[in-house]
């Protein structure tokens, strides 16, 4: 049905469980129908306790009742059925579960679970955790994927969606939030009890709740009543997000074809968060930095709000009304919420010029090591949902919009509005949506679709002068993977007899050809730049197609800049040619064309540059960069387009790192004391590109400057920034930051930015584990448990073989928990170092002309 979607009309619930559930599942004989949760919650004590009641359906004859919990006790566990009531006792399990007998069967039929049980608040911002934020306490809550079962005991799998209600008991002054509407209130002693109106079915990964001092500002202007919820004195910062979130809903609402599904739709600002924000129904949580942004608002920053907040209401239709299985399948959720926001974006905030952000090319990245495994794979455990989730929203998100691309958006979004009806207050799978776009399209898009999703890597396709195509596996100079193949739309532009015209293949298998004249001058394989593959010609065309470089899109550019540098790494093109389109891409108009480009020169000079050719490089830096800058100048002006002001920062960042500009380095230090005296008057990124250079070029003096505005600033998004742009490197700041990054005055997750960007910064990383030997144990504790299982690929990415060795040597016996990212940070490092030493010789010839300035 369109409009409005009745959930109360449907009744519950999808019963999604196969009956041999493997076993780190709950067992499939017994179904959670409903579930009341009572707590009591006072966020200035550690701990918490509640009570719940589940109503149960038990299929098969059974001796035990399993439900997940963790940390807590359980007590005054009763089953009541027809036959009267038994008391249960508890005994824990493997996978976070509580077995729940009495040593008696326990017959088919309708019974009712009640149990009593206590806990403290986590403090790693996962689960119902408890933050003091400027002197007041809060309790917040982060349940996906596995987190809910911290907080209570519960049916804790995306597949058991139920109508919860939630009754929270709290002091009568604080706020008490939920993802429904309260219902009733009785206030007693001091306290108040909250009965909030049972939600819609609903996963329980979903459920949502806060309580503390918060104020609250509605949003006017959405089809739903909707408030945003700020801890307390904040109201004030959130002129954009008002301003523009009535704008994203309605466009959803439109792409949809159908309303915002749940009464209401309010967002919080969580002062510490793991994540950067979650799509509750009802009640959408997010970084504070994302929404207490004030009322001007550019740049990436801009870009980074509104993506952030199409993300989580996009996530609404899927990812709430319709729901995955089970977490194989988060993939999908992601990389559908992800790409549908780049699609509001594209096309509600032209300005902002998404369309040229390519998905792929991040994806590329990760997806490239043999070490790579497929998006859609088996998982069971909050590590193994975590492990690589990265790709999940790239590649993911680059598939989807390939197969967009292959179907036809109408076509496209014709079957998304099916699928979301279709499947709405239940369960789908990935196999659900292909039936339903193959149905829409007549194409078989499950095979295709299939290809990606379940083999790692990608393909690169090859396309010699007389049009002949052959695929292989893509990988870095030197390495072998095992070989796969790909079912590939491909919309390929080409130049014959002066004129660019364009055609399209469906490669199926490893070779195919491709009908084009014996005069082509050049072929781009990759029309529209929407296809997750790399590819090659022959040299000779390739350097007809950059003569010609002007007859591609922008985005094409950014997408044959990308693929030169891979086709660089794989080997089949040189240093040289390399270089020799980074120069001409220099010169181009376009400053989101430039960007890429200054990017990729940037990682050129990370790794490339030491003390011998420092000199050099700064002349070409100072050379290739200088019209650029004073066209765009340093300080923000009047006028400024959305591109330059993604622009400036990257290109300030650039020069003041690797360039000579004295008076650059001068004007981004008094940009840095403007910044730290009055946020509001510097552009964010800038503000942020101006301190890391500042700190870079600073011998540790200004630390305590960056660390005393830190801590003053009531600022979320000045913190985050000043957070990020710590760049100094002298042994004594470094341990002081580290240490400063395990306090109280650091978010859980923001605690291990440091030990990030340090190991970028530090040429030894000694230093780091010196700390790490003594300390490791406080940064695991302190950082947000999901974390855990990348904790390699935080301290990787130095490109040299003394401090990777360091790196194996204290992650190698630690816990098996590290091994797949231990196994990619050392093949991507190992490929850095292979390809700097490769190409060592060639960069120092580029370099010749500017030895002398
Ligand atoms: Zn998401």
């Amino acid at each position: 049905m369109k409009g409005i979607f009745l959930w109360a009309a449907i009744g519950c619930c999808a019963v999604a469980v196969a009956a041999d559930s493997p076993d780190y599942r709950l067992p499939s004989g017994v179904q959670p129908l409903s579930q009341i949760i009572e707590l009591r919650i006072d966020p200035s004590r550690i701990d918490f306790d509640g009570a719940t009641s589940i109503k149960l359906n038990v299929q098969q004859l059974t001796d035990r009742i399993g439900i997940n919990q963790v940390g807590l006790t359980l007590a005054n566990i009763a089953l009541s059925g027809a036959e009267g009531q038994r008391t249960l006792q508890s005994t824990g399990g493997e996978w976070d579960r509580s077995w729940l007998a009495d040593g008696e069967p326990i017959p088919p039929g309708e019974y009712t679970l009640t149990m009593e049980f206590s806990g403290e608040y986590a403090t790693d911002a996962l689960g119902m955790h408890r933050t003091s934020f400027e002197g007041n306490d809060y309790v917040f809550t982060q349940m996906e994927a596995m987190y809910a079962r911290r907080a209570f005991p519960v049916f804790d799998e995306p597949s058991f969606k139920i109508p919860y209600q939630l009754i929270l008991s709290a002091p009568d002054d604080l706020t008490v939030v939920a993802n429904t509407p309260p219902e009733s209130t009785d206030k007693k002693d001091g306290w108040q009890r909250v009965t909030f109106m049972p939600t819609p079915p609903l996963s329980s990964y979903l459920i949502a709740y806060a309580v503390g001092p918060l104020d609250r500002v509605a949003i006017e202007g959405i089809s739903v009543p909707g408030h945003v919820y700020v801890p307390k004195g904040h109201a004030g910062e959130l002129g954009f997000v008002l301003q523009q979130t009535p704008t994203i809903v309605a466009a959803l609402e439109d792409y949809f074809g159908s309303k915002y599904p749940y009464r209401k739709l309010d967002f919080v600002a969580v002062p510490e968060f793991a994540f950067g924000a979650m799509e509750n129904p009802g009640l959408i949580t997010y970084r504070t930095d994302l929404l207490l942004v004030g009322d001007e608002v550019a740049g990436r920053q801009a870009i980074n709000v509104l993506n952030v907040i199409a993300h989580e209401v996009a996530h609404i239709w899927y990812g709430d009304v319709v729901t995955m299985a089970w977490w194989d399948d988060l993939w999908l959720n992601e990389a559908f919420a992800t790409w549908m926001a780049n699609t509001i974006l594209e096309t509600v905030y032209p300005q902002y010029n998404t369309v040229l952000n390519l998905p792929q090319d991040g994806a590329f990245e990760a997806d490239q090591l043999t070490t790579s495994r497929p998006i859609r794979r088996m998982v069971r455990t909050e590590d193994e949902i975590f492990g690589s989730v990265g790709l999940n929203y790239t590649k993911g998100h680059a598939l989807l919009r390939m197969l967009e691309r292959y179907v036809g958006h109408e076509v496209w979004q014709r079957a998304i509005r099916k699928y979301v009806e279709k499947f709405a207050w239940s369960n789908a799978t990935e196999s659900d949506l292909w039936a339903v776009v193959s149905e829409e399209s007549g194409l078989d898009i499950s095979k295709m679709a299939g290809d990606y999703l379940n083999q790692p890597g990608f393909a690169s396709v090859s396309i010699d002068d007389a049009g002949a195509v052959t695929q292989t596996r893509y990988v870095r100079e030197g390495l072998v993977a095992e070989e796969k193949l790909w079912r590939i739309p491909m919309n390929v532009k080409y130049k014959a007899d002066g004129q660019v015209r364009q055609t399209f293949m469906l490669l199926e298998g490893p070779t195919g050809s491709l009908d084009i004249p014996s005069s082509t001058d050049w072929i781009f394989p990759d029309a529209g730049a929407n296809g997750y593959y790399r590819w090659s010609t022959s040299l000779d065309q390739f350097y007809n197609l950059i003569d010609d470089i002007d007859e591609l899109s922008e985005r094409e550019k950014i997408a044959l800049l990308d693929n030169t540098e891979a086709q660089l790494n794989a080997g089949s093109l040189s240093m040289a040619d390399y270089l020799y389109v980074l120069k001409r891409f220099l010169q181009d108009p376009h400053p989101l064309v430039f960007l890429p480009t200054l990017r990729k020169v940037r990682v050129i000079g990370d790794e490339f540059v030491g003390d011998g050719n420092r000199g050099a490089f700064a002349v070409f830096i100072d050379q290739s960069l200088s019209e650029r800058y004073q066209d765009v100048g340093i300080r923000g002006r009047a006028g400024d387009s959305e591109a330059t002001l993604q622009l400036r920062p990257q290109l300030v960042r650039t020069l003041g790192q690797f360039g000579t500009d004295e008076t650059l380095l001068a004007e981004a230090a008094s940009i840095v004391d403007d910044y730290l005296k009055s946020p509001a008057a510097i552009q964010s990124q800038l503000a942020r590109e101006a301190m890391r250079i500042t700190a870079l070029r600073d011998d540790g003096g200004r630390y305590e400057q960056y660390l005393q505005a830190y801590l003053r600033t009531a600022s979320a998004s000045q913190k985050s920034n000043i957070l990020a742009a710590m760049y100094f490197d002298e042994p004594e700041v470094v341990l002081r930051h580290l240490e400063f990054s395990l306090s109280d005055d650091v978010q859980a997750g923001d605690s291990l930015a440091a030990l990030n960007f340090f190991s970028y910064l530090l040429e030894d990383h000694s230093l780091l584990y010196e700390w790490l030997d003594d300390n490791f144990d406080r940064v695991v504790a302190k950082a947000p448990a999901y974390y855990q299982p990348v904790m390699p690929q935080v301290l990787g990415g130095s490109c040299d073989r003394e401090n990777l060795d360091l790196l194996e040597e204290f992650f190698r016996d630690r816990d098996d928990a590290y091994a797949t990212s231990l196994a990619k940070v050392i093949e991507s490092d190992e490929a850095c170092i292979a390809r700097r030493t490769r190409h060592a010789n060639a960069f120092e010839q580029f370099l010749k002309p500017y030895q002398d300035g």
